[in-house]
């Protein structure tokens, strides 16, 4: 696909190698666990797995400090020759363990100029963390956002705490929403690429979802990536009826009129690695390596 927004060729050149934001492309990437806690609640998430807002439910990855995550990032850096993207996806939210993010890209961008970083949040400390995003060399980020209406959000999130405070109800939700869409702002102004993942949460907010992502191409988003819900074994929305297929295409299909839409996304683990059609974290885990095999 052509990118419409205007790019530096740094960013265009990160940007169509990188393979969740340019369809085509087979290049490898690689998640850090680094980040176990979060700072909101979702009602589709038992905290006992990865996040839901990009993994796989009912999968726990292995947490790494920022050390270990640099010597991992080296032995696969070794192995995959096609290693393009490195991204700190949980198994909590990036920025709720800010420091370990921090530390993290940091040691990776000694040892390695090049390599594309990004990372996938919920959004809440979006704002106050862009700018240091930035100076790290963090040049694409995913935002989940699954609703623009507060009453919506009050049936989907249980808890938002934000800077000591435990919110609930529409005014969590309302916290949670204009922090995404400032932090959206935001990255736009430091010339950072933004994805929006959605969960189609049937009856929930699936009526929502075009409203929503027309409102999207006001803040410069690049793609958006509606998502299955799949969610969590003992969350508040186990049993949720689930859309079909062809109900989550075709909404992809109406809203790709307003904004790009992916159709190949993974729902990978918060400790992925390799190409999106196959993932070799299973490799290079701690528990493995340390067992000789
Ligand atoms: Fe769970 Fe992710 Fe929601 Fe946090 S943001 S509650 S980790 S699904
Ligand atoms: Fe890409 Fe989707 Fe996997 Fe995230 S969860 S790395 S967007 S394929």
């Amino acid at each position: 696909d052509k990118l419409t927004l205007n790019f530096t060729p740094e960013i265009k050149r990160k940007t169509e190698s990188h393979p969740c934001y340019s369809g085509g492309c087979r290049n490898a990437r690689m998640h850090l666990p680094v980040a176990p806690a979060c700072n909101i609640s979702c009602n589709y998430c038992n905290r006992k797995y990865d996040c839901v807002n990009e993994s796989r439910p009912g999968v726990t990855s292995e947490v790494l400090k920022p050390e270990e995550a640099l010597e991992k990032f080296l032995r696969v850096r070794e192995k995959l020759k096609n290693l393009k993207v490195i991204g700190i996806a949980g198994p909590g939210d990036a920025l709720a363990n800010f420091e370990a993010t921090k530390e993290t890209f940091r040691l990776i961008r000694e040892a390695d100029p090049e390599i594309t970083f990004c990372l996938s949040t919920n959004g809440l400390y979006l704002p106050h963390y862009a700018e240091e995003l930035a100076a790290l060399g963090v040049t694409h980020v995913t935002v989940t956002i699954n609703t623009i209406d507060p009453k919506i959000g009050a049936r989907i999130y249980r808890e938002v705490n934000y800077e000591g405070v435990r919110y609930t109800g529409e005014k969590a939700s309302e916290i949670l929403l204009n922090n995404q869409l400032e932090g959206l702002k935001k990255l736009s102004g430091l010339g950072i690429v933004s994805k929006v993942n959605t969960v189609l949460i049937k009856d929930i907010n699936d009526y929502h979802i075009e409203e929503l992502v027309k409102e999207l191409t006001r803040y410069d988003v690049f793609i958006g990536n509606i998502m299955q819900l799949i969610p969590a074994p003992g969350s508040a929305f186990e049993h949720m009826p689930l859309a079909t297929q062809k109900e989550l295409n075709d909404l992809r299909k109406k809203c790709s009129k307003y904004l790009k839409q992916m159709y190949h996304c993974q729902q990978c683990r918060a400790d992925a690695i390799g190409t999106l059609e196959n993932d070799r974290s299973a490799e290079f885990r701690k528990s493995v390596l340390n067992s000789g095999s």
